[in-house]
């Protein structure tokens, strides 16, 4: 057993400490005896999504969304057969905004998006920033996550659910109250923070969901996550919601 994470554009696509999203991935893995290994795929370079367990996208800004449209476009048809076949994905602001059919920046361009999932993102005039909270549903069991939000992108759902609702912040758009996209085992979010090593309930349901994928053993041992469930309190806590 061996779970395969791809970072895609680890240099590029890299905001707010967003590889923490791998490293957390990878050392809940490791305190459990469950080996994994990063493939860090630069612009031009080859993988094979198919064989990878674990995807992940991170934030870029605009500029950098526009360095690695195209190469992302020659991967569209590989990443959405391996979607399908349930790879598990986490894609963060920007990363997440190139999943959708496009993102129009505040000078008017378009950006084309890989069209896997249906949404889109329009820039708006002053930025969403600040901490967020967000309830979300694992299991039919509900979770509050916290992280941190930066973005202009102002995006809307079409036919896709919400990784969940906003408790406090802006989320997708400052408007509907909803945060991220969910479809299959992809899972896409604003919140950089980053986001898995603050929300372990989180990460351990994307490391059970590969594992799951891949037909193996998928039930985790729990592991001390007092100092990480303190934080997410204080943070709840002093957005009013805790
Ligand atoms: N350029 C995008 C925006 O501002 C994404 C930014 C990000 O990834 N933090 O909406």
């Amino acid at each position: 057993m061996l779970l395969r994470v791809c970072h895609l554009y680890p240099d590029l696509l890299n905001l707010y400490g967003d590889r923490g999203n791998v490293l957390a991935f990878l050392a809940r893995c490791r305190w459990r005896g469950i080996p994994a290994i990063v493939h860090r795929v630069q612009k031009g370079e080859q993988v094979n999504f198919q064989e990878m367990d674990f995807l992940f996208l991170g934030g870029g800004s605009d500029r950098e969304q526009n360095l690695m449209t195209k190469d992302l476009m020659r991967r569209a048809d590989a990443l959405r057969e391996a979607i399908e076949g349930g790879l598990v994905v986490l894609a963060i602001c920007g990363g997440y905004q190139l999943l959708g059919h496009y993102y129009r920046t505040r000078e008017g361009q378009i950006i084309p998006g890989l069209g896997l999932l249906d949404l889109f993102t329009v820039a708006g005039p002053r930025r969403l920033i600040g901490n967020i909270a967000v309830e979300i549903e694992l299991d039919g069991k509900s979770w509050r996550i916290t992280g941190f939000e930066n973005h202009a992108g102002r995006t809307y759902l079409g036919q896709i659910a919400p990784l969940g609702r906003v408790l406090a912040g802006h989320g997708n758009n400052g408007e509907d109250g909803l945060e991220g996209a969910r479809y299959k085992n992809v899972f896409c979010s604003y919140l950089h923070g980053p986001l898995l090593p603050k929300n372990p309930p989180l990460t351990d349901y994307l490391i059970q969901a590969a594992l799951k994928r891949r037909g193996l053993p998928f039930s985790l041992e729990p592991l001390d996550d007092r100092l990480e469930t303190a934080a997410n309190q204080v943070m709840l806590r002093r957005l009013g919601v805790g």
